[in-house]
């Protein structure tokens, strides 16, 4: 493998919008924090796309000899329905509506989540800390806040005061967002607004009596604003200043805005150096949204149980899918483009299973040209992932590998133009890059041991439908299961198998 010295990665910042290079606070380490779910419904298909993202960026470094600290917060209080600070807690909404306790519901979503994120095989963070988990930590930050004259306390809740921050720093500089725009846009304050400004938001906000989240504080009962959690979590855990902040595109503003703006209130400094952020998923060119009814959630897909899909396509394919174009471009699923990535999800695995079975036979009569070629081509996956953690050029480097695998596995004799030092290290990283840079690996196997449990209650149901003469049910059986991809065999004695396409 190549040192990391050798390979400088450079990444797009969203704070510049320009390409730099990579340097990290501490020599030889990353430091990551990405903003993750809240945890009050499923995980959809947009979320899946985040995380994988920055998956694959922490899978990069730590190949790359990097020691990578990655968290990824679970938001389990404080994020109201609208950005606003207004409307009811997330979390506390849901479990009025079902009558649960909130931490059931979080407990709920967050192994919901867990799940998800295994199917993907999207590694876990280094650390997962939680809002609720950190709540003295959050009051003490706004106690600093207000000391430094950039929060004021109103009735019991404490606002940070946005134009005082903005005399001396510059809010806006991550989004772009123009504080004077800000101030006019939208609705007004009325009289019975607790802010000074549209455009302050919440540290901290009073709980009514019958809202059930809630902590003591020095300025009463109440509970965090959404934004301070992160800037708590990220320094307590990398630091003041560190490495990388990431999350989905959409959290760019207000909520990661606000967090560099608490940060340098509190601590006087810029909290990151690089931020990254992934674009989102459009369906059929639209975007993806609950009320436009063209939102899927995971097991959905899946399945193929959504009037827009045509069948169901498993989480490898749609990981190889995500992967296909870079985390900065829209993404957009339609049946034809998930069908395409199955297909080239498996040539890419097909080569790998052959590879694994090939051994250099070692005395090789070595063909320089072809020597070269074998070493050139995996240096390129360096390039690739190195250049912004470009996953799609990446696969395409992959490819060519695969068809030089399938040239060897149909020709052995071409194992003897090159020396096995050199066969040696294209499979290592032919290997290495599917599984453990891009985390391919087969689809999995209890899966398969669910399908075969299935189609084997329904071939009892067709031997039940053959003994009642019923044929015309037996013969849809078979047929609707053919449709699948099962295809079922009778034997003589009335036994029946099945093989899966
Ligand atoms: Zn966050």
């Amino acid at each position: 493998m190549i040192k990391q010295e050798q390979i400088p990665v450079t990444i797009t910042n969203s704070l510049s919008g320009e390409k730099e290079l990579f340097k990290p606070v501490n020599e030889g380490h990353v430091g990551m924090y990405v903003c993750g779910p809240t945890v009050y419904s499923d995980v959809h298909l947009g979320n899946v796309r985040t995380f994988l993202t920055f998956d694959i960026i922490s899978r990069y470094f730590r190949f790359l000899g990097y020691k990578v600290r990655y968290v990824r917060n679970i938001t389990d209080v404080g994020h109201l329905e609208n950005d606003a600070d207004e409307g009811e807690d997330k979390i506390a909404k849901k479990a009025r509506l079902e009558q649960l306790e909130p931490m059931e519901i979080v407990k709920n979503y967050t192994e919901g989540f867990h799940e998800v994120m295994r199917q993907f095989n999207i590694l876990p963070p280094s650390i997962e800390p939680s809002a609720t988990g950190h709540i003295v930590e959050q009051i003490e930050i706004t106690k600093k806040l207000l000391a430094n004259g950039l929060a004021y306390e109103t009735n019991g809740s404490v606002y940070f005061d946005v134009l005082k921050y903005n005399e001396k720093h510059h809010y806006g500089i991550l989004s772009g967002r123009v504080i004077e725009e800000l101030m006019e846009s939208g609705r007004k304050l009325d009289s019975q607004d607790e802010k000074r400004n549209k455009v302050d938001f919440a540290l901290w906000k009073k709980a009514s009596p019958y809202h059930i989240m809630r902590w003591p504080s020095p300025w009463g009962d109440g509970f965090p604003g959404w934004h301070i959690e992160c800037t708590v979590m990220s320094t307590k855990y990398l630091g003041e200043t560190f490495d990388i902040h990431g999350g989905g595109m959409d959290l760019k503003f207000p909520h990661h805005e606000c967090e560099i703006a608490q940060a340098v209130g509190a601590n006087g400094k810029a909290p990151v150096h690089y931020w990254i952020h992934s674009n989102m998923l459009t369906v059929n060119g639209q975007k993806m949204s609950k009320s436009l009814g063209n939102s899927f959630l995971p097991r959905e897909l899946f399945a193929g149980n959504h009037p827009l899909l045509e069948r169901g396509f498993g989480p490898m394919a749609v990981r190889f899918f995500m992967l296909q174009s870079h985390y900065s471009s829209t993404l957009d699923f339609s049946n034809d483009a998930l069908s395409a990535a199955e297909k080239g999800y498996k040539k890419l695995i097909n080569a790998l299973i052959a590879i694994k079975k090939i051994d250099h036979p070692g005395n090789s009569v070595t063909d320089a040209e072809r020597n070269e070629e074998f070493k050139r081509i995996p240096a390129e996956l360096y390039q690739n992932m190195s250049d912004d953690f470009n996953t799609a050029k990446t696969l395409a480097v992959l490819f060519e590998m695969s068809a030089r695998i399938n040239d060897i596995k149909s020709n052995p004799a071409l194992l003897k133009q090159i020396d096995s030092e050199t066969f040696e290290f294209f499979k290592q990283h032919y290997i290495s890059f599917i599984e453990d840079v891009l985390g391919l690996r087969m689809e999995e196997e209890h899966n398969s041991d669910l399908v075969n449990g299935v189609i084997n209650v329904l071939i009892d149901l067709r031997k039940r439908a053959r003994q009642d003469k019923n044929f015309a049910l037996s013969d849809k059986i078979r047929d609707e299961l053919k449709t699948l991809g099962v295809q079922i065999m009778d034997g003589k004695n009335g036994e029946m198998n099945f093989t899966i396409e």
